[in-house]
């Protein structure tokens, strides 16, 4: 096939970012925002040897499983990828990816995977479960119809989402993942600014003022949270925002934080409160959580405590147990274990992470919780190897051990300090099975066996599934 040229093809599969793929005389195409079963027409738009990326042009005949998408922006956005296939697809879907990974990556047998794999946890909702939103703040680009390489620059500030892999923002407060009260929010904070003749910020020329909106929610609590990040150290007429912000209703902390870097990072290094609290509180089970504009914290609630229970429950705590838990952020799935553990030792990279986590703990009243700062990798060796050094003739113990790492997995280093260990189980939470597949594959060469493993959705509508597995020693 040639650049540009158009076909029509059969939809078959469906590629790890969410697109279709089909073949035309054994081409293989991938064709975004088409999905299994359609049969689209498409235009070639970078050919290799042996496949192509096209353009999906027209739906010459729909799959069962499209269904009107609820955001009408959501070809154009790059947030959500699969939002015009069924929920119920949507959830096959990412139990394949997970099932395909530990199948061909991990090399489990298909009639352990079987016996193993839980069914999904997939929302009754699956919109509205974002907690936090980080929306753009600039101005609309305008086509110039006789030169489209030519764009100029409208006069009233908008906010929304970047047009897929562009940073063109698209004017769109109501985005469906979000919470309701997002677009509230966003039309006062413009309203503000065009009264006020506040700029926005111009990522080009790196002048202008308002660079993006961050807006948390707490899903228990109600309590809302309005930052704004800025390319200054001050905003003009701020008593003008506080004055429309406050009238609506949960808010709760209002602050700026000064970003002046020609960067892609969305956050300064600080914040300052311009009005009510430097937080908001919400819950997790029955956790209660201090949240500050910087804070990392799980963006879907209600799924984030499907998750941590199936944790809990393959951890499978009696009150008497040591655990570790790895990767651990803000102390999140820590502090739910110490409820019925013994004691809890946390390991996060992050120090500002750690501070929260131990503000976490102190709030709740948990003090069988102790965490370290670090990477994982050398915190738990050295702790192994201090203790073998300490206690001649013992080992470090732990009867269970917590992961979640980032995308990237596990360090290798890790994964045999904890073989060393040897915990009765580990359990494993995952947001790429592709790296879990290769850590559980080492796991369980070296004395594990796979006992359970549940794809949770966290994020409807995206390609992404978490999973978490227990494992335990044979
Ligand atoms: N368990 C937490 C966070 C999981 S996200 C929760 O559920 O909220 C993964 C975390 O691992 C992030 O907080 C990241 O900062 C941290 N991290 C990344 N690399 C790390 C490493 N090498 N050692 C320890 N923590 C690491």
């Amino acid at each position: 096939m040639k650049k540009n040229e158009t076909c029509v093809v059969t939809i078959e599969d469906m590629g790890v970012n969410g697109e279709g793929i089909g073949k035309v005389d054994g081409y293989t195409l991938f064709i975004k925002d088409a999905i299994i079963g359609d049969v689209v027409e498409a235009k070639l738009m970078k050919g290799k040897k042996n496949y192509g990326y096209a353009r999906l042009v027209k739906i010459i005949e729909s799959s069962k499983d499209r269904v009107e998408p609820q955001c009408k922006y959501a070809r154009k956005c790059g947030g959500c990828q699969i939002q015009e296939m069924s929920y119920e697809k949507q959830l096959v879907f990412k139990v394949g990816k997970v099932r395909e990974n530990l199948l061909r990556i991990g090399g489990f047998d298909e009639n352990l995977l079987d016996l193993v794999m839980e069914p999904v946890k997939g929302m009754k909702t699956p919109f509205y479960y974002r907690n936090k939103a980080q929306f753009p703040v600039g101005y609309r680009k305008i086509e110039d119809p006789k030169n489209p390489n030519k764009k100029t620059q409208g006069a009233e500030p908008i906010t929304g989402f970047y047009a897929g892999r562009t940073h063109d923002i698209i004017a769109n407060t109501d985005c469906a993942l979000g919470v309701p009260v997002n677009e509230k929010i966003l039309n006062e904070v413009l309203t503000y600014m065009k009264e006020n003749k506040v700029k926005a910020y111009d990522e080009t020329t790196g002048k202008g003022l308002v660079r993006h909106i961050l807006i948390r929610f707490g899903f228990t609590t109600k309590e809302i949270m309005v930052c704004l990040i800025i390319n200054g150290h001050e905003l003009l007429h701020q008593d003008k925002l506080v004055e429309k912000l406050v009238k609506i209703d949960g808010m709760t902390s209002i602050s700026i934080s000064s970003n002046i870097r020609k960067t892609n990072v969305i956050m300064g290094d600080t914040y300052e409160t311009i009005w009510g609290q430097a937080y908001i509180t919400d819950y997790i089970g029955d956790i209660r959580y201090q949240i500050s504009p910087l804070s990392f914290f799980q963006v879907n609630p209600v799924q984030t405590e499907v998750l941590y229970k199936k944790a809990m429950e393959y951890a499978g705590l009696t009150g008497n147990e040591v655990v570790w838990d790895l990767y651990c952020g803000i102390g999140t799935i820590s502090l739910f274990l110490a409820q019925n553990a013994n004691h809890v030792y946390g390991v996060e990279i992050v120090p500002q992470a750690i501070e929260d986590a131990k503000n976490n703990a102190k709030i709740n009243g948990i003090n069988n919780a102790e965490f370290f700062v670090g990477k994982a990798e050398e915190i738990l060796p050295a702790y192994y190897q201090d203790y073998a050094q300490e206690h001649p003739g013992e080992q470090a113990h732990a009867d269970v051990i917590v992961v979640d790492p980032p995308r990237k997995g596990c360090d290798e280093t890790l994964l045999n300090t904890m073989i060393q260990m040897a915990p009765e189980k580990i359990v494993y939470v995952s947001c790429d099975s592709a790296t879990l597949a290769r850590d559980l594959k080492i796991l369980c060469d070296n004395g594990y066996q796979l006992k359970a493993c549940t794809p949770v959705d966290q994020f409807p509508m995206t390609v992404h599934v978490e999973t978490v597995c227990l494992l335990s020693k044979k």
